[in-house]
């Protein structure tokens, strides 16, 4: 069993119902956070959720309203009341190391860490165990170095999520049969741009993927004047939610 919290449902343009992206996965002892966009760290207080839990931290891209609350993590963790003791496990797709060294030339010694271990990773083609999970990651076609994940989890339960991404088949690979497809939807039907999701070509992975519910989240402002999940129903005849901040699901 695991819980899934949406952290934020928006993506990099201020808006007052959606922060931007990140999610908080629980299952058993572990908690991941995939994604930490403005905001992220302050969100997850909401939820009694502090910079010292999440063991594990996936980065799907390297853009700023997925990456931003990297560096105030580090520097709380370093300067918070209490300071991180337990180990921290930082994952991105290709370009993700050298992206982490700059950042590590700017902020130097403010987020080099003391208390504990930090490991920066670029994830493979294969599986990475962590714990009694399994990760698998594949390319989306977004921006160079972009990835989704799966997440199997040890009572057979999964997930997958595409970060960003325009519609290819290795987000549909990603989300055969899981229990949850998290998926972005950035604009509604008639106002598609490059590189991101309809809410009907979000349906048609979930059709392919035969995934047992679909999430649909990184909404664009624009998408709250749409009937977004009708536009997504007219495809998709399984549950579909549509994301909010703090949603919580279980499966
Ligand atoms: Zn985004
Ligand atoms: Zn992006």
């Amino acid at each position: 069993m695991a819980e899934i919290i949406i952290l934020g449902s928006g993506t990099g343009i201020p808006s007052i119902r959606r922060g931007s992206p990140g999610l908080i996965v629980l299952s058993d002892n572990t908690s991941i956070l995939i994604d930490s966009g403005p905001g992220t760290l302050r969100k997850m207080l909401e939820l009694g959720i502090t910079y010292q839990d999440p063991d594990l931290i996936l980065y799907t891209h390297l853009h700023p309203d997925h990456t931003a609350d990297l560096v105030p993590t580090l520097f709380a963790c370093k300067y918070g009341d209490l300071p991180r003791e337990k180990d921290l496990l930082c994952i991105g797709g290709s370009g993700f190391k050298s992206f982490f060294e700059k950042l590590e030339e700017l902020y130097g010694s403010w987020i080099e860490p003391q208390s504990y271990h930090l490991t920066v990773k670029e994830i493979s083609k294969e599986a990475l165990l962590y714990r009694d999970l399994k990760i698998f990651s594949k390319p989306m076609a977004h921006i160079s170095g972009s990835v989704g994940y799966r997440i199997e989890f040890k009572d057979g339960k999964s997930i997958a999520i595409s970060g960003d991404t325009d519609y290819c088949q290795n987000i549909i690979d990603l989300g055969i049969e899981v229990d949850l497809l998290i998926l972005e939807c950035s604009f509604p039907d008639g106002k598609k741009v490059e590189g991101h999701l309809t809410p009907s070509l979000a349906g048609r992975i979930g059709l392919k993927s035969h995934c047992k519910k679909l999430l649909l989240t990184h909404l664009y402002p624009v998408c709250d004047q749409f009937d977004i999940l009708e536009q997504c129903r007219q495809v998709y005849r399984g549950e579909v939610l549509l994301g909010e901040d703090l949603m919580r699901i279980m499966i």
